[in-house]
């Protein structure tokens, strides 16, 4: 879907980049920029650094950065247009989508008006848990789990009060009609009666987000009443059913908080309780998601999949296990995704690990967590017994299993299977069918060479990102050829001194490698004052002549030693012009380069 540039240019210019990422990573002021750990790799010191007056991130450890639309495609995984679409809503920029007919029009405000009853829902939940008398059950309940009153806030917990409609009143003073409350499934209705009641009662509640954080349906685990008191009533969990805008094979709870931690850490950790989802998370946990009150699914794994390979996940190892084990590796093959057992034995659940033994204990648990593959694999000979008869049946029926494996995966696996039937690897190739295609030792075809700009090259582009006024005049007189041969920077030089963000060159540029040394350029504190710049450009394209004209130095000099030799009188007399002339113009720029003033900073170059 295609949005005006000029919208998007407005949408970007709105947006304080800095606020955006501030609210998922904590950020630091140095000088006109801000510096944080990256959320995109692991890392222990800050390398990354958002430049608000530019509109853009970087870091400097991998190389991720860009504008505040790249940092939301690339943190929530969301579309170049629902990008733009989310931050014109919050700036107030009117994103114009396609032309909808009638239906689609009134399918999304009615989607629209469902997410507004969900979200009203959610934070009626929230403030009975937080701060109603009635709420009292709840809180009590979260402190004796452990949860902090931080993380009920942050995951957006809440408490159902034991009422059959103090939600159902609350939307009708709130003016939502009751057909939209059942259509989000918040309350229910008898057959035959007029009357609706609330579908959750004396509940703990998890509002269930979608990728764009928006409330979507709830799951509620039931309080333990006083001892004396009539059992709870209902099961121990209870799930919204699904709705217009919630489909529960499609979701991983917790997503939205888990993202960034699973991005960071490349593995996902997939558990059944939203229970465990949290308190893992507060435990430190990040890359933490829950699947719904379902088995994982083709879906779920889709989801995860944009972020990450690898998936750790529980599964019991009894004879059930091993068949829910077996249909779960079916669908990590066909994901083409690495699937890991983590075994917390004898915690029964992940949450009752952490709070026994911590989150250190459980990162070296995580740490050995076994391939699913080579789980079930082995199981699978094991369950043949020792004889002839059961090595063959054995082979049998892993022989399928490994004809589904990825092609990333064969190599581990096949030796691996080899050595529990007690084959070689060329034998089990022959039974599965397969030629030898294990990787051959490596050729080299080394990638080509990342361009990086020259020192000096770098400090030119530097002072234009800042003071293009006082810049561009200079560039004006330069010999383009001095300062670069590459097109694409030349072209960026042209559009920088015109005064365009930096942002929108580097989107209509094609550069990868030009677009990252300018964020980097970009993200460098003070280089020089502006009163300096002037005179500073114009030491720097002095100092890249000076070098193109001594390396024609010292050309020409080799050259006029093959005329001594040869005796060629006549091409000698024409380079001895040239290079009389090249001393002169060598002198010029030596005292170009050394009338200058000093840096600002010496130690501090881009
Ligand atoms: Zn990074």
């Amino acid at each position: 879907m295609a949005i005006p540039r000029h919208i998007v240019d407005e949408v970007r210019a709105r947006t304080d980049i800095a606020e955006l990422i501030g609210r998922t990573v904590t950020l630091r002021r140095a000088g006109r920029s801000y510096s944080g750990l990256c959320p995109f790799h692991n890392e222990k010191s800050p390398s990354f650094s958002v430049v608000p007056d530019k509109g853009i991130f970087h870091c400097f450890g991998c190389g991720e950065g860009g504008d505040a639309f790249a940092y939301l495609m690339k943190s929530r995984g969301v579309s170049f247009y629902e990008a733009v679409k989310e931050l014109g809503d919050a700036a107030g920029v009117v994103v114009e989508e396609k032309e909808l007919s009638r239906e689609e029009r009134q399918r999304l405000e009615r989607r629209a008006d469902l997410y507004d009853v969900t979200e009203e829902t959610a934070q009626f939940f929230t403030n009975t848990l937080l701060t109603a008398p009635e709420g009292a059950p709840g809180r009590d309940y979260l402190a004796k789990r452990g949860i902090t009153v931080e993380t009920a806030q942050k995951y957006r917990l809440g408490f159902a009060p034991e009422s059959w409609d103090r939600l159902a009143s609350h939307l009708q003073r709130k003016r939502i009609p009751m057909q939209m409350a059942k259509a989000a499934r918040v309350v229910g209705q008898r057959e035959g009666s007029d009357r609706v009641y609330d579908l959750f009662r004396n509940r703990l509640m998890f509002p269930i987000l979608d990728d764009r954080g928006r409330v979507i349906a709830f799951g509620g685990r039931i309080l333990p009443g006083p001892p004396d008191a009539p059992k709870a009533d209902g099961p121990k969990y209870m799930n919204s059913p699904e709705s217009e805008i919630y489909d529960k094979s499609k979701i991983l709870y917790g997503l939205s908080w888990a993202r960034l931690g699973v991005q960071r850490k490349n593995r996902v950790l997939v558990v059944e309780g939203y229970f465990d989802a949290v308190s893992l998370w507060q435990a430190g946990i990040e890359e933490v998601v829950a699947t719904c009150g379902t088995a994982l699914t083709a879906a779920h794994l889709s989801v995860a999949r944009k972020l990450t390979r690898r998936v750790v996940a529980l599964f019991d190892t009894d004879e059930a296990g091993l068949k829910a084990a077996t249909n779960a590796m079916n669908l990590f093959l066909d994901a083409e995704m690495e699937a890991l057992r983590l075994d917390l034995r004898p915690a029964k659940d992940p949450d009752e690990f952490i709070q026994a033994h911590g989150a250190a204990a459980f990162e070296e648990r995580l740490s050995r967590a076994e391939s699913l593959v080579e789980l079930v694999i082995s199981r699978t000979i094991a369950k043949e017994g020792n004889t002839v008869e059961g090595r063959s049946r054995a082979v049998e029926s892993v022989l399928p299993m490994l004809r589904r494996l990825s092609r990333s995966m064969r190599t581990q696996v096949e030796a691996f299977s080899a050595q529990q039937l007690g084959m070689t690897v060329a034998e089990l190739l022959d039974r599965i069918g397969r030629v030898d295609d294990r990787p051959q030792p490596a050729q080299s075809s080394a990638p080509p060479p990342r361009w990086v700009p020259t020192r000096e090259l770098a400090h030119i582009l530097w002072l234009l990102l800042h003071y293009p006024a006082q810049v561009a005049p200079v560039l004006a007189e330069a010999d383009p050829d001095v300062l670069t041969d590459r097109r694409s920077v030349l072209q960026a030089m042209v559009e920088l001194a015109r005064g365009t963000p930096l942002a929108e060159v580097l989107e209509s540029g094609r550069d990868a490698d030009l677009a990252r040394a300018l964020r980097a350029i970009a993200a460098r504190q003070a280089e020089y004052q502006e009163e300096q710049a002037q005179s500073a450009a114009r030491s720097l394209l002095a100092r890249l002549e000076l070098s193109r004209v001594e390396s024609e130095i010292l050309t020409i000099n080799a050259k006029i030693a093959a005329c001594e030799t040869s005796g060629d009188k006549s091409s000698y007399v024409s380079l001895a012009k040239e290079i009389s002339a090249l001393y002169v113009r060598q002198r010029q720029l030596k005292a170009v380069v050394s009338s200058r003033t000093t840096r600002a900073s010496a130690t501090n170059s881009p």
